[in-house]
């Protein structure tokens, strides 16, 4: 699949990710490593760390097996996929090694078209579901990057339904059911739904009937599903028609987040095919689909979203402990032990670090605190306090933290 540029996101807003990415310790920038190569600071790689694993665990869920593959390869591979044709603008230039080229990967298709083939394939395999969230390159130009709106290396919640043209619409209703599933679970919402077609000019591959069957498969579901939608001419990938799940940031900027795409191009390029039931050959169909797309865009619209107050299971820390004194302070990083090995993410706030009041407003973000104070050490009870505002009735600590593991989708 190929992600879409988006609009340059300059001007800043209230809830600008770039600010709150600063202000928060998420992620940053610096010249010496390049612009749109942002690296991730321990509680952005914590939000980054969830998120991906929410994904995995998904896309386990729903049958996909997942695949690593390389983040480049040679010049040919991208001819074969017609990237290189359709594609090249947007790709890094080819590395020469010795007799051949090659290339930072624009997509993470050609790889999987290929590890597809890497086996003689039965109809009994079928629909083959293929995931990987892996890194791609596109070679921004410097002036628009910025944050993780426009990066030059983006990681991609990618996958790739191999399957009959029989099975196309039940993987697409399939797609965009999980991504129904993510947006509730993450607490985002689709600004609307578009339908991307080609438009005018040589950017797409030509076959009028392909493009005919796989835009009227698009159209069959989003009809039944009753999903409403816009249709968008010249939005298309260059293989094909896709579904497009477009989010609005903060400054009313739209962009492409989920997709879901029907592709009969690449199959014929790779020269995929399966042995069917009657034994002879046939050729799939390719359903690429992104559930999160790329993870830097989905971990920017979340900051927007929430303001940084992530949902508990996102959260870069999940609770706070803070002892009243440093009478506390044996019992409070005790409680930190246990919560970190019970598999949260915690952490304490000593007193050192201020007064009481001081270490809640530092820590207002934070979905849950329990302070310890000398009534908790010698009981061993808790009442945890969401960032909602509300006390929890004491409890015992061990039932305090499974609240909080439980506190989530
Ligand atoms: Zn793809």
């Amino acid at each position: 699949m190929v992600a879409r540029p988006s609009p340059d996101p300059r001007e800043t807003t209230v809830n600008d990710h770039r600010k709150l990415g600063r202000e928060l310790r998420l992620f940053g920038t610096d010249p010496l490593i390049g612009a749109g190569l942002p690296y991730w600071l321990p509680d952005g790689a914590a939000v980054r760390h969830a998120l991906e694993e929410y994904v995995r665990e998904a896309e386990r869920r729903a049958g996909y097996r997942h695949v690593y593959s390389p983040v480049l390869g040679k010049r040919e591979l991208y001819e074969i996929s017609g990237h290189w044709e359709h594609y090249s603008e947007d790709m890094f230039p080819p590395m020469d090694l010795g007799t051949e080229q090659v290339v930072l990967r624009p997509s993470l298709c050609p790889h999987h078209a290929v590890i597809f083939r890497s086996q003689g394939r039965s109809y009994r395999e079928l629909p083959l579901r293929m995931a990987e969230l892996g890194p791609m390159f596109r070679a921004e130009l410097s002036g628009v990057l910025g944050g993780l709106t426009r990066v030059r290396s983006i990681q991609l919640n990618d996958a790739h339904v191999f399957c009959r043209l029989d099975q196309v619409a039940d993987e697409v209703r399939g797609a965009l059911g999980m991504i129904r599933d993510a947006y509730r679970a993450l607490g985002i919402g689709a600004a609307r739904y578009r339908l991307s077609l080609p438009g005018e000019g040589g950017k797409y591959v030509k076959d009028p009937e392909l493009w005919r069957r796989a835009n009227a498969l698009l159209v069959e579901v989003l009809e039944e599903s009753g999903i409403r939608y816009e249709r968008a001419d010249g939005e298309a990938a260059f293989y094909g028609p896709k579904i497009d799940v477009q989010v609005v940031d903060s400054a009313g900027r739209e962009a492409t987040l989920s997709t879901v795409q029907v592709d009969f191009h690449q199959p014929a390029r790779f020269d995929l095919s399966y042995i069917g039931a009657d034994g002879r050959r046939h050729r799939p169909v390719m359903v690429h689909r992104a559930v999160i797309g790329s993870v830097e865009r989905a971990v920017a619209h979340l900051i927007e979203t929430h303001g940084g107050a992530f949902p508990t299971w996102l959260a870069p820390v999940q609770l706070l402990v803070l002892p009243l004194s440093d009478a506390q302070l044996p019992d409070a990083e005790a409680l930190v032990s246990r919560a970190l090995a019970l598999g949260l993410r915690a952490e304490l706030a000593a007193p050192d670090q201020g007064t009481l009041g001081a270490r809640v407003r530092a820590g207002r973000l934070v979905p849950y605190r329990a302070v310890l104070g000398p009534a908790e050490s010698a009981t061993g009870r808790l009442s945890l306090r969401p960032r909602t505002g509300e006390h929890l009735p004491a409890e015992p600590a061990e039932d305090a933290l499974r609240r909080i593991l439980a506190d989530r989708p």
